[in-house]
Parts: C-alpha cells; sequence; structure tokens
C-alpha cells in the first residue's frame, strides 16, 4: 500500500513536470521500479524528483478514492498515466486522489495519507535506450 501510494506521487510529479508517460512499472513491498518514456536522460532530473516526492511525503495529505462515469473520470487532466491502451471497456472507473496533488486511475490500495509513507530513497537509473528510462527507488523505513 505505501509504494502503490507513492508511486502515483512519483508518477504526477515526473509525469506533469517532464511530460514523460508510465510505460511500465512493479511494485514489491518496499522496491519500486518505473519505467518511462523521456527524451532526455539526465539522471540528475531524477534525484530531483525523488526530493520533491520526499518532501511532499512529509506534509498532511489525504488519499481518497471514488467512484465516476467513465466519461466523466478522463476529463480529469493526466488521470491516465499509462502509455499502453487504457481505460479499460467499463462504465465506471475507480479514481484515487491525492488531495490538491494528483488524480489518477486506479483499482489498487492505498494508504490514507502520504504521511504515512515514509521517504523514499533512489537505487539507481538506468538508460534503456531511445526514450526508454528506468529508475528505482525503494521505501525507508
Ligand atoms: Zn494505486
Amino acid at each position: 500500500m505505501r509504494s502503490h501510494t507513492v508511486a502515483h506521487l512519483f508518477a504526477s510529479l515526473l509525469c506533469n513536470g517532464t511530460g514523460a508517460l508510465v510505460t511500465g512499472n512493479q511494485l514489491e513491498t518496499d522496491k519500486i521500479r518505473f519505467d518511462f518514456s523521456l527524451e532526455q536522460f539526465n539522471p540528475e532530473i531524477l534525484e530531483k524528483y525523488v526530493a520533491k516526492t520526499n518532501e511532499l511525503l512529509k506534509k498532511d495529505t489525504p488519499v481518497k478514492s471514488f467512484e465516476l462515469p467513465k466519461e466523466e473520470a478522463l476529463k480529469i487532466p493526466g488521470v491516465v498515466k499509462m502509455a499502453e491502451a487504457f481505460p479499460p471497456d467499463i462504465p465506471r472507473l475507480r479514481i484515487v486522489e491525492l488531495v490538491d496533488l494528483d488524480k489518477q486511475a486506479d483499482g489498487g490500495t492505498h494508504v490514507k495519507n502520504l504521511k504515512e509513507v515514509g521517504q523514499i530513497k533512489l537505487l539507481k537509473t538506468e538508460n534503456k535506450g531511445k526514450n526508454n528510462r528506468r529508475i528505482y527507488f525503494t521505501l525507508t523505513p
């Protein structure tokens, strides 16, 4: 739940800040892998987004979820951050909201407040070829 929640926050900052799209991710209990498309590969930029994420994780931000009719949900800017075919063919979407920060269509389970996540630490970044970047980070206890 903690890694799922922080994945939303990180994706939101990265996508809004750089225009990147998430092309894949893998969440383990305390380790998170993100693949995304980004033309310029600069590990320093990723450090910056990790630092930004940690800053926001210290704040009191409730995490909520609710359902919306799909048509309405898709009007929310940035609600879909995956590059792949989405949304699924269902009439209603579940939205996960980091209050005042981000809304994303998602079916997973999350903590109730960003403060519960703790902090993250960058493990490594990889250049996977044209437009393909990868970052690993972990939750610190
Ligand atoms: Zn989620």
